[in-house]
């Protein structure tokens, strides 16, 4: 129900209505011949999309009249200079075109000049968060979600067009996205959140005690040097603090309960991530559960970082059961190798015995393993590889422990936190990444996979913390 509005403001909305009902008389007079002309064929389908196409444009002329009205950013003969502070005089209404919603809209806007600084100003756009490439906040949230959810800026100008009848150069959308994820990552750095603080309701383990989990994990992305150079891969980080639905056995019945995730992901330095982290660990209530899981791979750093960030007396340190369980993979390949159903049989047999014994018993077995005499370098090396991982992680393998306690051990989160927040969408074919954009991509990826409400209180707080114009007298 839309609220009734003051008297003089429904007068107001009168006279607008008859002004738009003329200005959008001739986009309404084609609709109404499309739609009659399609009465051999269907009004649906093709016809919806060209009935969308006629009223995106009925509904920027319906804009367009309003906007004619209005003094648009005329806030009298001067105001302050939102880069020198100094006064910026007034230099009249200049004619300027905008894409939003309803595609190309044209509109005059107050102009102010600084001589100080030699630049210009329009309240009127600063105000409405007009983009610097003249997209309006709305467009601006769209592009936005269609380049960091479609498979490259080119797919995802095509997703914008078709899923909104709104055509955008690839350029357009690429650099709109990286500026959104730029910002995201500052806000971010500053220590915003989105969203209202919030307790998940943690989910216990086997002792009944409530339990969370957080994770990071590094991977590789392929960078652009200057002028288009091959670079090195820089490496991102990707993080998350989570509540995972119970092990099957120790859920209650009914349906399973949604995971709930919140990730983080950027080309920073490990050590810059921690107390991003931390914060989000803080809105979600971390601090209410009563064990902490922390589970990573055995990736250089990850489990010193789990420990100073989140340093808990009975902090529980988990070695991804899925990365460990790759190794005996390899292994059982090296060993195999142009017999791929017994490497697959051979593989299974001890990553069962990983879960069931633990590490310390599986790197026993190995090492006692009734190895072939003569052995390729793949599988010496394989078995080194091996030796090695284990060797150093086996304080975090204790698997049937962990199991018994009714804790996770390795799970799709983990599993697909990379590949799904940077992977997917960052080592695409032929990609290559500038670092700036990779970094900002990163953020918006992050946010996007993070759980409902976080992308959408991200763009509510671009709409409401615009800066204003100070005007002069
Ligand atoms: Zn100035």
């Amino acid at each position: 129900m839309q609220e009734p509005l003051p008297a003089d403001q429904e007068v107001e909305a009168q006279q607008l209505a008859a002004l738009l009902s003329e200005a959008t008389r001739e986009d309404l007079l084609r609709l109404a011949r499309t739609l009659v002309a399609s009465r051999e064929t269907s009004p649906f389908g093709d016809t919806e999309f060209e009935a969308r196409d006629i009223l995106l444009r009925a509904a920027a002329r319906a804009y367009e009249r309003f906007l004619a009205q209005k003094k648009n950013g005329y806030e009298g003969a001067s105001v302050t200079c939102p880069h020198c502070r100094q006064a910026a005089a007034y230099h009249g209404d200049h004619a300027r075109a905008l894409v939003g919603l309803f595609g190309t809209l044209r509109y005059r806007r107050a102009y102010y000049y600084c001589r100080r600084c030699g630049r210009g100003c329009a309240p009127f756009d600063q105000r409405a968060g007009i983009t610097p490439r003249q997209l309006t906040p709305a467009l601006e949230q769209l592009a936005t979600l269609a380049g960091t959810a479609g498979d490259s800026f080119e797919r995802a100008a095509g997703l914008l067009e078709e899923m909104a009848g709104v055509r955008l150069s690839e350029a357009t959308v690429a650099r709109t996205t990286e500026d959104a994820g730029t910002r995201l990552a500052h806000l971010l750095g500053e220590g915003t959140t989105f969203g209202p603080a919030r307790e998940w309701g943690w989910h216990a383990d086997a002792r009944g005690r409530s339990v969370a989990y957080l994770t990071v994990d590094s991977t590789g992305t392929r960078q652009q040097g200057p002028g288009g150079a091959r670079a090195e891969g820089r490496m991102a980080y990707v993080a998350g603090v989570y509540n995972p639905p119970p092990l099957e056995w120790l859920r209650p019945p009914g349906p399973v309960p949604r995971l709930q995730a919140r990730y983080l992901s950027g080309l920073y330095p490990l050590a810059a991530l921690g107390p991003l982290l931390r914060r989000q660990a803080l809105q979600v209530g971390m601090e209410g559960a009563e064990l902490w899981v922390a589970l990573t791979d055995g990736g250089g750093g990850l489990e010193s970082f789990c420990r100073q960030n989140f340093n808990r007396p009975d902090l529980v340190l988990i070695l991804d059961f899925y990365h460990a369980a790759s190794y005996l993979g390899k292994l059982a390949r090296a060993l195999h190798p142009q017999q791929e159903e017994q490497a697959r049989a051979q593989a299974e047999q001890w990553c069962r015995l990983l879960k069931e014994e633990g590490g310390a018993a599986t790197l026993a077995v190995l090492r006692q393993w009734d190895w072939p005499a003569r052995q390729p370098a793949a599988l010496r090396e394989q078995r080194a590889a091996v030796e090695e991982y284990f060797g150093n992680n086996l304080h975090r393998m204790e698997y049937p422990e962990y199991l018994a306690e009714g804790w996770h051990t390795g799970s799709g989160v983990v599993e697909s936190a990379c590949k799904t927040v940077v992977g997917q969408r960052l080592k695409g074919a032929g990609m290559r990444w500038g670092t700036d954009g990779a970094h900002a991509l990163c953020h918006l990826r992050a946010l996007y996979r993070s759980e409902k409400g976080q992308w959408e209180a991200f763009w509510r707080r671009q709409l409401h913390n615009r800066p204003t114009v100070q005007q002069l007298n």
